[in-house]
């Protein structure tokens, strides 16, 4: 199957906070298809988290339609909103949010076990995306008793392992030094090369350079017209 993975018409999202209101997006126009690597670059206050929380469904627009693999998000209620997280989207965060006390096989058995899969099964899951990341050697290992770098690679294999419609990463090699986000971009890089859908927020040039597409966000507008090189 090939077509859009997601498509927002004219999305605007404001917030009220007192007397005053921001108007954080306005007017975005996207479609992602299936199989595109997608950087969003912006400075800092233009919007990027804003529209990163709908297309994470983390949270709705104000205005406008958000559609994910042609479902209305606006429509959902929470406890739908979670389930389509839960089972179209991966996340990867700039923090890792990893869970300190479980080993990297539990962290990323975790998303299986809210979905209800059944612990055998899981249990392969889990260990086929570890060994996908170059981690089968450190499946019983804890968070703080891994690298920076390989915290990166199990959330990683945390976002793979439901096999989501698109992978969603905010600012992920923004805790890394220079030689793990060489890695962790090798691998979106392979990932891409398998047909996952990938959509990455970032402030380096350098990062959003691997990506197939570079759109800018500026004071809540995307400038870039949405054109794949
Ligand atoms: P970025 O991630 O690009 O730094 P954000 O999406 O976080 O930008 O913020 C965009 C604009 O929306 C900013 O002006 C910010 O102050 C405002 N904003 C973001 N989140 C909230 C919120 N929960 N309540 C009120 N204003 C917000
Ligand atoms: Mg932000």
């Amino acid at each position: 199957m090939t077509g859009a993975v997601l498509r927002l018409d004219e999305v605007g999202k404001s917030y009220q906070t007192g007397t005053l209101h921001v108007d954080a997006l306005r007017g975005i126009d996207l479609a992602i298809d299936e199989g595109e690597y997608v950087a969003i670059m912006g400075p800092s206050g233009s919007g990027k988290s804003t529209l990163m929380h709908i297309l994470g469904c983390l949270d709705t627009p104000t205005s406008g339609s958000y559609r994910l693999v042609g479902v209305d998000v606006g429509e959902l209620s929470e406890d739908e909103l979670a389930q389509v997280r839960n089972r179209l989207i991966g996340f990867v965060f700039q923090q890792f949010n990893l869970l300190a006390h479980l080993t990297a096989l539990r962290n990323v058995e975790l998303p299986l076990a809210y979905a209800g899969v059944p612990g055998e099964q899981r249990r392969r899951r889990a260990l086929a995306a570890l060994d996908r990341v170059g981690l089968a050697d450190r499946v019983d290992h804890r968070p703080r008793e891994l690298s920076g770098g390989q915290q990166q690679r199990v959330a990683i294999a945390r976002a793979l392992v439901t096999d989501p419609a698109l992978i969603l990463a905010d600012e992920p090699t923004g805790n890394l030094d220079s030689r793990s986000t060489r890695d962790v971009l090798a691998l979106f890089d392979e990932l891409h090369d398998q047909g996952r859908t990938i959509v990455l927020i970032t402030h380096e040039e350098e990062v959003a350079a691997e990506a197939q597409r570079v759109l800018r966000i500026h004071d809540g507008e995307l400038r870039t017209p949405a054109v794949s090189r």
